[in-house]
């Protein structure tokens, strides 16, 4: 009966399937690619390690994105002009995009607590909660246009905008994102290593890690194959899921940067908790 055949080793019988497709998996594959103690086949786990990179990659992304904006925004500090367009147009734009988002945050509250009350039947709750967002949605924008006009140069006299203030804020921040780059790049190269890996060993049957890894091996450059050769296949496999953990704790702390970036009031907010 062919079902009953792991679906990537045809001789091998199945002893169990995959938590995604069905298809029958053998006792090297339940070992080899279980996840979270649930058993996937070969073809499930490759395309999950695929997916996991697009979405690394996205993360590593996003940090070199910020720190081409620190270091354009560290340029226009040097000179007047550049000030004069980072304080009026710049640092203004991104306050408005920042308040557009609490914006949203704002009528999502409102039209939640509207349904709610629909459902409960009180007309006089969803009365006043239709007030409330008329009234914050004819304002905030209003405050949102004059505010940052006023306040970044009055932050640049007296605050965290003044020249030595802020280049010393963007020397550390520009420190921070490229230790995360380095960080990020090691990672995710072990990441696409173990999906070459994961390619490799399927289409030989018979392979010799140790050959395969030595000079002029198909691996030699393969740092998860090295990985398991130096300290074996257990480390390597913790080693990559900690990278994993690690890059989307990285993309974690871009996220918060780039709002706080976004956002010129968070930032002296954030500062002001800091001390
Ligand atoms: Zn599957
Ligand atoms: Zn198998």
């Amino acid at each position: 009966m062919a079902r009953s055949m792991c679906c990537l080793h045809k001789k091998e019988k199945a002893v169990g399937s995959c938590k995604k497709c069905g298809n029958p998996i053998c006792q090297e594959c339940m070992d080899e690619y279980q996840e979270n103690e649930k058993n996937y086949c070969y073809y499930c786990h490759t395309k999950m390690v695929a997916k996991e990179i697009k979405k690394a990659e996205k993360t590593a992304k996003k940090s070199e994105r910020l720190k081409k904006r620190l270091e354009r925004e560290k340029e226009l500090y040097s000179t007047s002009g550049g000030r004069f367009k980072l304080f009026f147009f710049i640092y203004p734009f991104r306050y408005y995009i920042g308040s557009l988002v609490n914006l949203v945050k704002v009528i999502g509250y409102v039209a939640g607590k509207h349904l709610l009350s629909m459902g409960c039947g009180g007309g006089m709750v969803s009365l006043i909660f239709f007030t409330l967002a008329i009234i914050l949605l004819g304002y905030t924008p209003l405050i949102a246009l004059i505010v940052p006009l006023v306040l970044v140069p009055f932050k640049w006299l007296f605050g965290s905008l003044r020249p030595k203030v802020r280049n010393v804020e963007i020397d550390m921040e520009i420190e921070e994102l490229e230790g995360i780059i380095e960080n990020d790049t090691t990672i995710l190269q072990n990441m696409r290593d173990y999906y070459e890996y994961l390619q490799t060993v399927v289409s030989m049957p018979d392979f010799d890690l140790t050959d395969l890894t030595s000079e002029g091996g198909k691996l030699f450059e393969n740092t998860f194959a090295q990985s398991i050769i130096q300290n074996g296949s257990q480390s390597a496999h913790e080693k990559l899921r900690e990278g994993l953990v690690e890059i989307a704790a990285n993309g974690e702390i871009v996220r918060k940067r780039v709002i706080k970036s976004d956002n010129i009031f968070a930032r002296s907010t954030s500062a002001a908790q800091a001390t």
